[in-house]
Order: structure tokens, then C-alpha cells, then sequence
């Protein structure tokens, strides 16, 4: 059962095309951080033997603005990994390669509206994969990765994610052994859909990189920053490297709306309004097109795997902030 969040009856600011300015936004986040530092809820995943290592206490948040400003507090930059919230990313890069139709015809953009693991979603679904934020659709989306060999698709999205940070982005060769010693059920998911003919690389290879991938080191700072190139139509408002098209980040941003937090995908949108991706590590990114990107780092998580802190400082600042994309009200 969904427990909606808690409602203090703001009501959200209207999106004004811009964050407001730096000195309310950094106010805000000393706010939001002081509200919910002490909260005590969700639990910190383990079924990843070394992610139950991890501090329940940790607690990061950052804003950064398409202008490359950024507002961090807490333990910002503390080094988690990354998991699902590579999903996003690793999807704009193949979109980037591949063209976004082709990427769409073969990984599908529909909500599977079951948990991020699931084998009954492929199985219940003729599209299979059904979309890139989920387990089964990320494989596949690792194995569309450009690259013939295993080693080369790695160090595409290693370095592809890099850029998007702009900063160089480490394995966590820990948290990564740990998984590739227990993600059965993953190489399970992949080799159910290699049968189905959605494969496009050996099936326990991709899964291999796509553990790699879950495991690289992040921050809430490179969170924002990611998020950021998204909302900035594809370019990195640090680096002003371009990583994406528009297009692609358009689509990517869709994509995140739609099946971003898993089954709790259509609450996250009811009460945040904004395309946003979690991950078991404890991360969750949000992006507010045309405005920026939210980072936020918060181990323990709800039972659908999304940071509980995380979703409550989403929802305060995507009110506050003037984020919601659904927000309007009559001339
Ligand atoms: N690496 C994790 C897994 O595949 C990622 C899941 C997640 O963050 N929800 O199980």
C-alpha cells in the first residue's frame, strides 16, 4: 500500500521558467536538509551484501541550475553508487548513438507498474522489456550500448556517464563484486528476454557491464549536475559539453516521468510532478526542465527501493522552488 507524503499544506509555486534567486534557493535547501535530518523511516537495502554496510545517518543534498550554480549541504559529497540512477543516463547515450525511434522500437517507454526486478513484467507484456528504468529494459539497454566487446561497451558508459558528471566517475569494485556475486535473478531477467529475442549482446555479458555501471561511484553533487544536463536540453551547464541532443533529452525526460520510481511512479508525479529516477544506493536524481536538476542522498528506502528522505526533499523543493510541470493557475 502507498503511504502518500506527507502534505503540510504548501501550495505549489507556479513554474516561473527559472530557479528563483540564488539566495532563496540556498535558503531553501538549509531548510529542507534541517526539516528532515533527523527523520528516522525506510531501510537501507541489502539483498547487495556490501550496500547494508552503508549509513542509514548519511544525508546529501544538492540544486544545481542549467547556469552550472550549485547548492549543496550535508554530505553532498559522499561517494554512494550510483545503481538505477545510471538507468536514465545510460539510456540517453544509447538513444544519443542509436536515434531515440530505434532505442524506443527495441527497449518500449510503457510503465510496467511492478517492482524494478520483475519477471512477471516481461512475461506479462508482449513489448518484454517495456522500458529502460526497469531491470529487464536497462540489460537490454546496456547491451545496445555501442561497442563489439565487453570491455569497450564498459568504458563507452563509463566514460559516457563521466561526462554527463563532469568529472571522472570510479568503480566500486566492493559493491560491484558483491552484486555480481548475487544478481542471479538479474542474469536470470537477461537470459529470459536473450529467449524473447531482446538481447542484442550475450546476455550474461550485459548484465555484467550493466552491474559495472550500477556500481560507479557518485555524489548528490554529480546527481544534480547529471540532472542538470537534462533540463539543459542535453548539455553539461558545468563542462558546456554537449552529451545529448534536445531530442534525446526530451525523450530520456519522458521516459523518467513515466517509470522512474518503478510502481510508485504514477504517486511520484502526482505529488512531485517531475521526471525523476531512483536507485538502491540511496540516490534519487530530479530534473526540471529548463531550470535544473536535484540531487538528493539518502540510504534508507521505502519497500519499492526509493529513498524515503529523498522523495520528502523532492517534494519540498519541487513546491517551493516552483518546480511542478503540472502547476498553473488563470491569467
Ligand atoms: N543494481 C541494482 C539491481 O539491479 C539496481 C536496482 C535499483 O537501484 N533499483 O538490482
Amino acid at each position: 500500500m502507498y503511504m502518500p507524503l506527507p502534505d503540510d499544506g504548501f501550495p505549489s509555486l507556479i513554474s516561473t521558467g527559472h530557479l528563483p534567486p540564488p539566495d532563496e534557493v540556498e535558503a531553501l535547501v538549509r531548510q529542507v536538509y534541517a526539516r528532515y535530518k533527523d527523520l528516522d523511516e525506510g531501510k537501507v537495502a541489502d539483498y547487495i551484501p556490501a550496500l547494508a554496510k552503508v549509513s542509514p545517518r548519511l544525508f546529501g543534498i544538492c540544486v544545481a541550475g542549467i547556469n552550472g550554480r550549485t547548492f549543496a549541504i550535508g554530505d553532498a559529497t559522499h561517494e554512494f553508487s550510483i545503481q538505477s540512477v545510471s538507468k536514465p543516463f545510460v539510456f540517453a547515450l544509447v538513444c544519443e548513438a542509436i536515434g531515440s525511434e530505434e532505442a524506443r522500437s527495441k527497449v518500449g517507454v510503457n510503465a510496467t507498474g511492478l517492482p524494478f526486478n520483475s519477471v512477471m513484467a516481461v512475461e506479462l507484456n508482449n513489448e518484454r522489456t517495456m522500458n529502460p528504468m526497469v531491470n529487464a529494459g536497462a540489460i537490454a539497454t546496456t547491451s545496445l550500448v555501442p561497442g563489439d566487446t565487453a570491455e569497450a561497451k564498459w568504458r563507452f558508459i563509463q566514460d559516457g556517464l563521466a561526462r554527463f558528471a563532469g568529472r571522472t566517475l570510479e568503480l566500486d569494485s566492493e559493491i560491484y563484486e558483491s552484486e555480481a556475486a548475487t544478481n542471479q535473478r538479474n542474469r536470470g531477467i537477461a537470459r529470459l528476454l536473450e529467449g524473447y529475442g531482446c538481447m542484442y549482446f550475450d546476455a550474461l555479458q550485459a548484465t555484467d557491464i550493466y552491474t559495472k555501471q550500477c556500481s560507479l561511484k557518485v555524489n548528490a553533487r554529480d546527481l544534480a549536475v547529471m540532472g542538470a544536463t537534462l533540463a539543459d536540453g542535453g548539455v553539461n551547464p558545468l563542462t558546456k559539453e554537449r552529451i545529448v541532443s534536445g531530442e534525446v533529452a526530451k525523450r530520456v525526460l519522458a521516459t523518467a516521468a513515466t517509470a522512474g520510481l518503478y510502481e510508485r511512479s504514477g504517486d511520484w508525479l502526482f505529488e512531485v510532478g517531475l521526471p525523476g529516477k531512483s536507485g538502491v544506493g540511496g540516490g534519487i536524481v530530479t530534473v526540471s526542465p529548463g531550470k535544473g536538476g536535484l540531487g538528493v542522498f539518502s540510504p534508507p528506502l521505502d519497500e519499492a527501493g526509493n529513498s524515503v528522505r529523498g522523495q520528502r526533499v523532492t517534494k519540498y523543493l519541487s513546491e517551493r522552488l516552483g518546480l511542478n510541470l503540472f502547476v498553473s493557475q488563470p491569467e
